[in-house]
């Protein structure tokens, strides 16, 4: 086996603190006490709490090794398919932790946070211009929120017309937010299948389409990595039955400079700035999920809006079909800058960086597929999806393959999902990883399928390198062990 970056040699165990104090050890030095101490003090303070006492170097060294058990884009690769786990350049966490940004407060007058209102208007004009929709706002907080604010867009538009629809069209590879926001919104979700192509064909959604459908929610490229190549179709298919088209612009980082959203009929589409544009995601840190919209839905986005008005910018909640707040303040606006610096530095090479990023899943798809089996084979856009079924024969599985691979240095990809696949193995690669990394991420997976034919036992424990082998996951989630 070829061993992997950082999976083998100090591994470092790493005891409680409370394990590792000693008495009278301490972090730094005070000047001996010269005053008599005074009883009131000793009183007040009582006992104290039992904190171990501990030098410096032994909480710096606590804290940095834990930190290495942790696994991130800044680590090594992570191929979670749907995520977008790519590289995120450093200079835009600079950006964000500017002192004049990072502690602007949310309360100041409009006057003193001039420079804030034009971060966020003029990345309200750039994320229009990328995706072709013209008004923008930034305050959901996530990919989902993005959905649920766009579902209320939906049913304040359908209201404004004395309607009240109750149906959404949701394919059956959608992420599970869709039909989990449509349900919040008071939706019922209607499954469309995808056809054997993997993707949306227009005469089944035409079936699915009446007067009480409020629309269409669509991801594109799908969860497949499929580009919905009848989009237009189906949009026109929508609207003539007087029904909006939602696009789960969770996979933007296959299309961006390529494909503009509202030619395709798009009325709303939700970008995920976590996962396109440049905020490391993955613990469940803030997020901003911003909706884009066409002029006919403008009047009904959330308020306060940030305006440029002679000169001055300012928040308006002049619009009285808003449908209201969906977040405290302005959204997340550290986020908000990360996305901002990454766009003004990516210039036009936000194309390629798509570019590449379709580069880079066509090329695992195609060094891969003699071992693995390929349910849809096309070109794929950002990300590709195999299945376990030729390792079947070995009583090899999907999950083994994904734990394997952590022995070799790699997270998996993301597994089980779509739900449409049997056994997938969803890989997205994204453009951040060079052709080197992609040839050792392909030989690891090779060897695996070879260890799968010579000796499965292997697998089925793995994986065998780290501190914790193979978890019960319900039980790590339901009743997690935090002793180490
Ligand atoms: C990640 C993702 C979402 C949800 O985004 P969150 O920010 O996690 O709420 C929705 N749809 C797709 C296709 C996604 O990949």
């Amino acid at each position: 086996m070829k061993e992997g970056v950082g999976t083998t040699g100090l591994i470092l165990n790493e005891p409680f603190l409370w394990e590792k104090g000693k008495k009278g050890r301490m972090g730094f030095s005070l000047p001996n006490n010269d005053v008599p101490s005074s009883p009131l003090v000793a009183e007040l303070l009582g006992e104290g709490p039992d904190f171990p006492d501990l030098s410096e170097v032994d909480v710096v060294r606590h804290y940095t090794r834990l930190s290495t058990w942790n696994f991130g884009v800044d680590s090594g690769m992570y191929p979670l398919g749907s995520c977008t786990m790519k590289y995120n350049p450093k200079t835009n966490e600079r950006q964000a932790s500017l002192p004049g940004l990072a502690q602007a407060h949310p309360l100041l007058p409009t006057e003193l946070a001039q420079g804030a209102l034009k971060i966020m208007f003029d990345l309200q004009e750039h994320l229009a211009e990328i995706t072709g929709l013209p008004a923008v706002s930034l305050q959901p907080a996530a990919g989902a929120q993005g959905e649920l604010t766009g579902m209320l867009l939906f049913y304040a538009f359908h209201m404004m017309n004395k309607e009240r629809r109750t149906k959404i069209l949701i394919p059956d590879t959608a992420h599970g937010t869709n039909p989990a926001s449509a349900a919040l919104c008071g939706f019922r979700s209607v499954p469309v299948a995808s056809n054997a192509q993997g993707v949306l064909a227009p005469d089944d959604v035409e079936a699915l389409m009446d007067e009480d459908t409020a629309g269409i929610m669509v991801t594109n490229p799908n969860t497949l990595g499929l580009f919905e190549e009848h989009i237009k179709q189906i949009s026109e298919i929508v609207h003539t039955k007087g029904g909006l088209v939602y696009a789960d612009g969770a996979n933007m980082n296959a299309v961006m400079g390529m494909v503009n959203m509202a030619d395709l009929g798009v009325d709303v589409l939700h970008l995920n700035l976590h996962k396109t544009f440049s905020t490391p995601h993955g613990g469940g840190g803030p997020g901003s999920g911003p909706v884009c919209v066409t002029k006919k839905l403008e009047p009904f986005l959330p308020v306060p809006r940030v305006m440029h008005v002679k000169n001055r910018y300012e928040l308006s909640y002049d619009f009285p079909e808003s449908i209201g707040k969906v977040h405290a303040f302005y959204g997340n606006f550290g986020i908000q800058i990360r996305a901002y610096s990454y766009i003004l530095s990516m210039g036009d090479q936000l194309k390629t960086a798509s570019q590449l990023a379709v580069l880079n899943a066509n090329y695992l798809k195609e060094s891969l597929r003699d071992i693995f089996h390929l349910p849809y084979d096309k070109p794929c856009m950002h990300e590709c999806v195999f299945t376990d079924k030729h390792q079947q024969a070995f009583k090899v599985s999907t999950l083994d393959i994904a734990k394997r691979l952590i022995d070799y240095g790699f997270h998996p990809p993301t597994i089980y999902f779509p739900l449409v696949v049997q056994g997938a193995l969803m890989m997205e690669p994204t453009e951040t990883e060079s052709k080197e990394n992609l040839d050792d991420f392909i030989e690891a997976l090779r060897q695996i399928v070879q260890e799968a034919k010579d000796n499965p036992e292997l697998l089925l424990q793995a994986p065998i390198k780290t501190k914790v082998r193979r978890l019960d996951e319900t039980m790590a989630a339901r009743k997690p062990c935090l002793a180490g």
